[in-house]
């Protein structure tokens, strides 16, 4: 399987190069060549999710990684349970939060540093990434320690909850951090910039672990076979997501793609709403990030969209049928977070959110 440079489909790479580099020529993100169906997909859902997710990875990286190493990547990164919850008659919660660092970003970030350590060994490697609050943690925890590998960590000054800081800021070892006076598209573009000196990208081996990696992208496409998995048979999945750089989501539609059976994906959004507002309006219009309640969302240039309209322009997925977008207020993940309370479900406020617009909106 290649995997092609969305802004210049001229470069074409295997996966560990599009792992290493991170990020394509011009900015560019790579992308899968082909998004084949898998073969019976019913039979997969039956099988242990270790197992399933290896040959779901197979199948999206091709040859370029054998059997046995993706195998024991997916067995070290996915070391930690998932769980789905039933918040309401046929509403569940997917919780992805059992891991290291509390957040979904956990399959992501495990299984690049299982990829990165592999594919890279021998180089020096620096990990420059930015976060709006839970990657920065994730990122931190699953690369913390490991040798030839030198993290640093961009975040917005004052944007990112206390405990978060804490995470990813105390650990010290190979873990720096820089705390930036802007907002996080700010951080994400020092990165991209750092990515266009080619000097510095080659001198320090710098990748970024943002879900422009296309290695956190595939791990997540995982959790929603799981998902589907659990869920009793018989009726068609929709799936409500909280979203800022649409990494998440991405992975969803990207699942579908590959033969999930999935009726809709809602990209939930907080008033950093870009893309409910282009999908209203038709206008990519982006406006300045104003910090929210759901800090991890405060993006109004998500990352991952480019891949989203190549799904829909490449791949010929149906976009306008499996995807829908709402901006949700703080006021009403606020409300959100009290109802799921009385009907006893403690949820935080991104999860809360996606809920609130899954109950409109069903
Ligand atoms: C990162 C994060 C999001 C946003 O996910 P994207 O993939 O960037 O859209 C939402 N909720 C939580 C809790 C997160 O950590």
């Amino acid at each position: 399987m290649k995997y092609i440079n969305i802004s210049h489909p001229e470069q074409s790479v295997s996966f560990p190069h599009a792992v290493v580099t991170g990020l394509g020529k011009g900015q560019g993100l790579f992308f899968t060549e082909n998004l084949e169906p898998l073969d019976d997909v019913r039979a997969l859902l039956e099988i242990d999710f270790v197992s399933r997710s290896a040959i779901i990875l197979q199948h999206l990286v091709g040859d370029a990684v054998a059997t046995e190493d993706l195998r024991s990547f997916v067995k070290n990164a996915f070391d930690f349970p998932l769980e789905l919850v039933e918040v309401a008659e046929g509403v569940h919660a997917l919780e992805l939060f059992h891991g290291p660092s509390l957040a979904f970003k956990d399959f992501g970030a495990r299984f690049m540093a299982q990829c990165l350590a592999n594919f890279s060994t021998g180089h020096k490697t620096t990990i420059l990434t930015a976060t709006s609050g839970d990657t920065g943690a994730a990122v931190a925890l699953a690369f913390y320690d490991q040798p030839g590998i030198d993290v640093v960590v961009l975040y917005p000054k004052g944007m990112v909850t206390p405990l978060q800081e804490k995470l990813f800021c105390t650990l010290g070892g190979n873990v720096r951090t820089i705390a930036i006076e802007d907002d996080f598209d700010s951080c994400q573009q020092l990165v991209k910039q750092s990515f266009d000196d080619i000097e510095l990208v080659e001198k320090i081996g710098l990748n970024s672990a943002n879900s422009i990696n296309v290695a956190r992208l595939l791990a997540q496409v995982c959790y929603y076979f799981e998902a589907v998995a659990r869920l009793p048979a018989g009726k068609e999945a929709v799936f409500s997501v909280p979203s800022g750089n649409f990494g998440n989501v991405t992975a969803g539609l990207l699942a579908h793609a590959i033969g999930l059976p999935i009726k809709r994906m809602i990209a939930a959004t907080n008033e950093n709403d870009t893309v409910p507002r282009f999908f209203n309006s038709g206008k990519w219009d982006p406006r300045p990030t104003i910090a929210t309640l759901t800090n991890a969302m405060d993006i109004s240039l998500p990352n991952n969209f480019p891949r989203v309209l190549e799904m829909g322009d490449k791949h010929g997925l149906d976009l306008r049928e499996l995807l829908v977008s709402f901006a949700i207020s703080d006021d009403q993940t606020r409300e959100a977070v009290r109802s799921l309370d009385t009907i006893g479900y403690l949820a935080d406020p991104h999860s809360a959110l996606a809920w609130k617009a899954l109950t409109d909106h069903k």
